[in-house]
C-alpha cells in the first residue's frame, strides 16, 4: 500500500524482527499484545513513529483482515488514527500538527548541557537513527542492537542459511558472507559518531525469530533457499521455545555458536580501523555481551572476542583500544556484579529485561493486567515505563556499588527504555551512573532530565 502512495498504519497482534520492513513503510504501529518494552514499542520509538502497543481491548483477526474493538469492527483499508502518547486508537482521521523545534529549544538544551553531569547516548542501529541521535545531541551510541541489521532481503537469506547449516563449517561459510555487510554497518555508525563511544551488542534474540512461521512463508523461503520445506519446518520446530525471553538467547547463543560472536567481533574491529582512517578520529569500540548471569559466561565470550581482536590487529599491524563489557539485565548478574566486574570493563543496565526478570512479569504479556493493577492502586506506574526504584532500582544500585568496589573506574550506563524516562533518569543520577542511553527522539528530554537531576542533587 505504501508503494502505491497510501499512508499506512501497521496493525499486528505483536511484531517480531521480521516485521521491520512493514514498520519502515508504516506511519505508525498498533499491536494488541505488548507494552512499553515490546518489540513494536522499542523499534517504533527508535524510528520516531507513533505506536500503541498492547491495546488489549482490541482483537486482530488475520484471517478476515479485521480489527475488532468495543462497538466497532474495521476492515483492512479503513482509516484509523493512533495517539502513541495517550495510547488511543481512534476511528477515522483526525487533524494533526507537525512538531517544530524553535530557537528557544536550542537555548534550553545548551543550559541543560552546562548543568548536567551524566552523558546522554542513544540506542541506535541504522545510519538514519544514528544521524537523528547526533542531531539531537547524543554523545555516542549506548546500545546498537545488531539483530535489527539482519533483516534486509539479502541478509535474511544468508542468516537463514547460517541457521539451517548442519555443521560449524557450514555456519562459518554463511557468516563469511555476512561479515562484509556487518562491517559496512559498523563503519557507517562509527563514521557518523566520529570518535564518540559506540557500544555494539552481540546478537541477542533467539534464532527462531529469523525463520519463517506460516506454511506459506515456509514454502516461499524454502524455494528461495533451494532447500526442502521439510528441512525448514524441522529446524523451526527444533528451535521452538515456550518462553523465548528466557530461552536460547543472549550470551547463550555466543556460547553454543561462538562463530557468530567471532564474525561480529571481526566486523567491529575491522570497521573501527576503517572508520578511524576515514575520519581521522580514533574509534574505541565497546563490545557488549547480553544476558550474562555467570562470570564464566562472560569469560567464555570475552576470550573469543579478545582472540579475534588480537588476530585482526596482527593482520593489520596496528593496535587499537577496545572495551568488552556486559549488560546487567538478570538479577543474578546484579547479585554477582563484584565478580563479573573482574572481567567486564563496563556495565550497561538492561532494565527492560531486568524489570521482566525481577518481577517475573513477561514484558510482552504485561498489558493484560498491569493497567488494572494501576487502576486498583496496586502499582503507581507501569514498571516498564518508569523504573521500579524500590525493587529493580535496588538491584541497579547494588550492582553499581559492587562493580565499582572491584573496578573503581568501571563505566556504568543504562540502555533499557528507562534511559529516556525523566523519573528514572533522576534515579540514575542518584546512583551515579555515567550515562543514560535512550531512543534518538528521547535524547532532548534525557538531556533536560539529566540536568534537572544534577541540579536537584546539588
Ligand atoms: C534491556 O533488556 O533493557 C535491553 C536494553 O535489551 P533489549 O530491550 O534488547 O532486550
Ligand atoms: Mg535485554
Amino acid at each position: 500500500m505504501k508503494a502505491i502512495g497510501k499512508r499506512v498504519i501497521l496493525v499486528r497482534v505483536e511484531t517480531s524482527p521480521e516485521d521491520i520492513h512493514g514498520m519502515h513503510a508504516a506511519e505508525g504501529i498498533l499491536t494488541t499484545r505488548g507494552g512499553m518494552t515490546s518489540h513494536a514499542a522499542v523499534v517504533a520509538r527508535g524510528m520516531g513513529k507513533p505506536c500503541v502497543s498492547g491495546a488489549g481491548s482490541l482483537r486482530v483477526d488475520y484471517k478476515t483482515e479485521t480489527l475488532i474493538g468495543i462497538g466497532a469492527s474495521l476492515k483492512k483499508g479503513e482509516i484509523i488514527t493512533i495517539d502513541g502518547g495517550a495510547g488511543q486508537v481512534l476511528k477515522g482521521s483526525v487533524p494533526m500538527l507537525q512538531p517544530e523545534l524553535s530557537g528557544d529549544f536550542g537555548t534550553l538544551m545548551s543550559w541543560a548541557d552546562v548543568a548536567r553531569r551524566m552523558k546522554v547516548r542513544a540506542n541506535a542501529e541504522t545510519p538514519t537513527d544514528a544521524k537523528t541521535a547526533a542531531s539531537f545531541g547524543a554523545e555516542g551510541i549506548g546500545l546498537c542492537r545488531t539483530e535489527h541489521m539482519f533483516f534486509d532481503d539479502e541478509r535474511i537469506l544468508v542468516m537463514r542459511e547460517m541457521i539451517l547449516a548442519d555443521t560449524e563449517a557450514g555456519r562459518r561459510a554463511a557468516l563469511a558472507k555476512l561479515l562484509p555487510m556487518q562491517r559496512n554497518d559498523f563503519v557507517q555508525l562509527f563514521e557518523i559518531m566520529a570518535g564518540l563511544p559506540v557500544t555494539i551488542r552481540l546478537l541477542d534474540p533467539p534464532l527462531h525469530e529469523f525463520l519463517p512461521k506460516s506454511e506459506d512463508e515456509i514454502a516461499e523461503v524454502a524455494e528461495a533457499m533451494d532447500v526442502s520445506p521439510e528441512k525448514l519446518r524441522l529446524r523451526t520446530e527444533a528451535l521452538h521455545e515456550f518462553n523465548p525471553m528466557l530461552g536460547h538467547r543472549g550470551c547463550r547463543l555466543a556460547i553454543t555458536y561462538p562463530e557468530i560472536a567471532e564474525m561480529q567481533t571481526r566486523a567491529i574491529m575491522e570497521a573501527a580501523l576503517e572508520a578511524a582512517k576515514d575520519t581521522g578520529k580514533p574509534v574505541v569500540p565497546e563490545i557488549m555481551v547480553p544476558l550474562v548471569g555467570l562470570k564464566k559466561e562472560l569469560d567464555f565470550v570475552k576470550e573469543r572476542v579478545d582472540a579475534v581482536a588480537a588476530q585482526v590487529m596482527k593482520e593489520r599491524g596496528v593496535t587499537i583500544k577496545y572495551h568488552v563489557g556486559t549488560m546487567i539485565e538478570l538479577p543474578r548478574a546484579a547479585l554477582r556484579a563484584h565478580v563479573i566486574a573482574e572481567s567486564a570493563e563496563f556495565f550497561s543496565f538492561g532494565t527492560n529485561d531486568l524489570t521482566q526478570t525481577t518481577f517475573g512479569i513477561s514484558r510482552d504479556d504485561a498489558a493484560s493486567f498491569l493497567e488494572i493493577y494501576r487502576q486498583k492502586g496496586v502499582v503507581d506506574q507501569d514498571p516498564f515505563v518508569s523504573l521500579d526504584v524500590d525493587g529493580v532500582g535496588e538491584l541497579v544500585k547494588m550492582a553499581a556499588e559492587k562493580g565499582r568496589a572491584t573496578r573503581p573506574d568501571i563505566k556504568l550506563g543504562i540502555c533499557g527504555e528507562h534511559g529516556g524516562d525523566p523519573a528514572s533518569i533522576h534515579f540514575c543520577e542518584k546512583v551515579g551512573l555515567d550515562y543514560v542511553s535512550c531512543s534518538p527522539f528521547r535524547v532532548p528530554i534525557a538531556r533536560l532530565a539529566a540536568a534537572q537531576a544534577a541540579i536537584m542533587k546539588g
